[in-house]
């Protein structure tokens, strides 16, 4: 059997190529509600079913290996204080197999498979565990979650937008998978004391926006006597400007309109978001270099005193004011409210999303695992409220205190030289594995500026409706991969030179609606669509 499963697996990986990792951050927002389980039952038939004192597994101490390298970074380290502190609660101690000598998580992932001897604990993206999952090389948790894991079993059934992304194509869960929590993700943000100094308001609709733009160029507000004003910053090679399109009303990807998914960049919102930017791009209201600029634009114009306004994350916009109002006096980089678009709708097209993402981190349970019911109650330990405390803040006395019953980061982690992250991470904390984040670990260190505009996203309800992600069969994901680089690039390339005025939206659009369309738009839309609809069937 195992034989087989490895041929597979073997077939597999030589299809895989390049994955795309799991270091991509992504912001939620979500109540920090938990569960507190203090007693379970170990049911597992070798033995007399017997209680078991708080977190404990087993009475007699459980072995398991784990496969963990994630972020082409982190690699399991058996001393991580984290899991030892887990190992004392549950008598459960894990192994780390990834060697920490290779910095490429997909190649340290692809190469314990192919080697057919699995790790007890596999842990990967979601998206690759799902797959392999399929294939065999990992065991269903469905009946194990149901029977012995009581507080994911909760978890889900509060959840169920987390049990539909972790469900597989083939209906079965084969891994528990890192659940973000967060603030909403991006906004406007703007040089309010520039508005003071010319003497405008904060802009509320399109039009308003448009002409504080326009002001911010033509009236000098860095007072140099020059028009060196770049009014909106891109620091996304383009993406940003692009993104300009939803106080047009358009998308710049694919999107839902209720249960209908759609393409926003073959819409009609699109062509006029489009007609709009192009001429803000050519009154200099845009970075002339936009496209070409890329991740330190930010850097560049705002230190330069000459940036005025972005859409951009809250946390990495709002430092710049922590050292600027040094340099440049009356320094203020602040969020504000979207401005209301041509239909005069306020909203925001960046999403809080706190469900697993597929290129996030999961753990599963390999076929070879003579364990399987421990370790899904060691998997539900860290849904319990004294492991997800563990993995968000480390081990009480050492990264924090309890004080009046919440974690308290220690002095010494908030104000070192490495991050609040680098540190946790150093002991084994925020580890992508199995658990739920807890933001109000990340609200401790969160810059005031970046916390009043996430407030200010959320509680406006300015946020669209999360895309979820979606779970693809064999046959789909082959479609996408043929036709989806294609549409994309086409769109790029197309919608640069209309926004660099090299042509004129109304000139192409036909003949770019005709090309989207050879090239399968409707197709990738059916695909979306049907994978949509079964995650909405789950
Ligand atoms: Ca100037």
């Amino acid at each position: 059997m195992i034989k087989k499963i490895t041929a597979l697996l073997l077939a597999s990986v030589m299809m895989i190529g390049t994955l795309s990792g799991c270091q991509q951050e992504s912001k939620t927002e979500n109540p920090t509600e938990t569960v507190n389980e203090t007693k379970k039952e170990n049911t597992d038939t070798s033995q007399e079913a017997e209680e078991l004192e708080g977190h404990l597994v087993s009475k007699d101490p459980v072995e398991l290996s784990i496969h963990l390298h994630l972020a082409d970074r982190i690699a399991f380290d058996d001393n991580w204080e984290v899991f030892k502190k887990a190992e004392e609660l549950t008598n459960v101690k894990l192994s780390g197999t990834a060697p920490s000598s290779t910095s490429d998580s997909a190649q340290a992932f692809n190469t314990m498979l192919a080697s057919g001897d699995l790790s007890d604990i596999i842990t990967y993206s979601l998206d690759e565990l799902s797959k392999y999952g399929m294939e065999g090389a990992l065991i269903p948790l469905n009946d194990l979650i149901l029977e012995h894991a009581p507080n994911f079993k909760k978890f889900l059934d509060e959840n169920p937008d987390v049990r539909k992304t972790i469900t597989a194509a083939d209906g079965n869960i084969y891994a528990m998978a890192f659940v973000p929590d967060g603030q909403a993700a991006e906004g406007y943000f703007i040089r309010t004391d520039w508005l003071e100094k010319l003497n405008l308001d904060v802009p509320e609709t399109v039009d308003e926006y448009y002409q504080v733009l326009k002001a911010f160029k033509e009236q000098d507000p860095n007072g140099n006597n020059e028009a060196d004003e770049i009014p909106f910053i891109d620091r996304g090679k383009g993406d940003k400007t692009i993104g300009l399109v939803s106080l047009f009303g358009g998308h710049k990807s694919y999107y839902l309109d209720g249960n209908t998914v759609k393409y926003g960049p073959s819409e009609e919102a699109y062509r006029i978001g489009m007609e709009n930017i192009s001429s803000w791009y050519a009154e200099g209201l845009i970075d002339p270099e936009a496209f070409t600029r890329g991740s330190k634009a930010r850097n560049i114009l705002l230190e330069a005193n000459v940036g005025g306004a972005t859409h951009d994350w809250f946390g990495s916009t709002s430092i710049f004011n922590n050292t600027l109002p040094e340099t440049i006096e009356g320094f203020k980089f602040e969020p504000i409210a979207p401005p209301a678009d041509v239909n005069g709708k306020v909203w925001e097209a960046t999403i809080r999303n706190n469900v697993p993402n597929g290129t996030k981190g999961a753990w599963g349970i390999s076929i070879t695992n003579p364990h399987p019911i421990e370790t899904i109650q060691y998997f539900d330990f860290w849904w319990s409220e004294e492991g997800r405390r563990l993995m968000n803040f480390g081990v009480e006395g050492q990264q924090y205190d309890l004080v009046d019953g919440k974690p308290i980061f220690k002095e010494s982690m908030l104000s070192g030289d490495e991050s609040v992250v680098t540190l946790l991470e150093q002991v084994g904390a925020q580890i992508q594995i199995g658990f739920q984040q807890d933001f109000t670990y990340e609200e401790q260190w969160m810059n005031p500026v970046a916390k009043k505009g996430a407030r200010m996203y959320i509680d406006g309800n300015y946020c669209e409706k999360a895309f979820p992600s979606l779970v693809f069969t064999d046959e789909e994901q082959d479609l996408l991969t043929e036709k989806q680089t294609a549409i994309d690039t086409l769109k790029k390339e197309v919608t640069q030179k209309w926004i660099l005025n090299a042509e004129d939206v109304n000139d192409g659009w036909d003949q770019y609606i005709e090309a989207l369309n050879n090239l399968g738009i409707e197709e990738v839309l059916e695909v979306y669509q049907n994978a949509y609809d079964r995650y909405m069937a789950q």
